[in-house]
């Protein structure tokens, strides 16, 4: 299986940004692209100029609405995203989950919405701190990743994104990711990537992406800058 570098950038970039992608393509080379998928999951806005430029990089939401289109201000459907060229969306992102109430339901029916649109869900999985430190975390995970499921045939990648490592420099030891990833093997088959995120850097990434069914990364913070995420790719 490919390796999946997937770079979320949230709530950040502005039109100029697609210099950020320019110079990350000038650095990629034919061996880097034979060993890696690489998407980039800008804000919404930046879609269709992104599109232009991406050529051999994949483009993702960041989120998706449940329906196709409808009276739902503000929100985006799948269908949109793939028209302004994304192939993939992020689904249940824990702060999506957090800032936004979404439960396994809305965050199940989200990926619904993308595989419907022909877009690849990335959904999106972690335990809190609190959770860890009480010996929780496997249960927690695997009974939310069950929930967030798509009912619906299709191919899917699944994010193990631990809460308390998201954007704090914090990252679960090597056994913990090992012991996860193990389980979400077990619940998933052999044939869906399952990424890892959480504080993901270029120092840390060849170990990272070492870990037994450790397939990819989805990164926040350090896919902003061309360097960074490129360190990651080429660890
Ligand atoms: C994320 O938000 O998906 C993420 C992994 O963020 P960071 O890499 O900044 O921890």
């Amino acid at each position: 299986m490919k390796r999946l570098i997937a770079g979320n950038w949230k709530m950040n970039g502005l039109k100029m940004a697609v210099q950020e992608v320019e110079s990350l393509q000038r650095k990629l080379t034919p061996a880097d692209m034979e060993k890696n998928d690489i998407l980039i999951c800008p804000p919404a806005t930046l879609l269709m100029a992104f599109k232009h430029k991406a050529n051999d990089l994949q483009l993702g939401g960041q989120d998706c609405h449940p329906r196709e289109n409808g009276a739902h201000t503000g929100d985006l459907s799948a269908e949109m995203l793939s028209d302004a060229g994304a192939s993939f969306s992020i689904v249940g992102h824990s702060e999506r989950r957090q800032d936004h109430g979404e439960s396994d339901e809305i965050v199940k029916a989200k990926a619904e919405a993308a595989l419907r649109a022909g877009l690849t869900p990335i959904i999106c999985v972690g335990e809190s701190q609190a959770d860890r430190e009480a010996g929780k975390a496997i249960r927690v995970v695997t009974t939310q990743l069950e929930a967030s499921l798509p009912a619906t045939e299709g191919h899917f990648v699944v994010a193990y994104e631990p809460i308390w490592a998201i954007g704090t420099g914090l990252v679960p030891k090597t056994d913990d990711i090992a012991e996860m990833h193990g389980a979400l093997r077990s619940a998933v088959g052999a044939d869906i990537p399952l990424l890892y995120g959480g504080s993901v850097k270029p120092g840390n990434a060849g170990e990272i992406l070492s870990i037994p069914h450790v397939n990819g990364a989805l990164v926040g913070g350090a896919s902003l800058k061309a360097e960074d995420f490129y360190g990651i790719i080429s660890a």
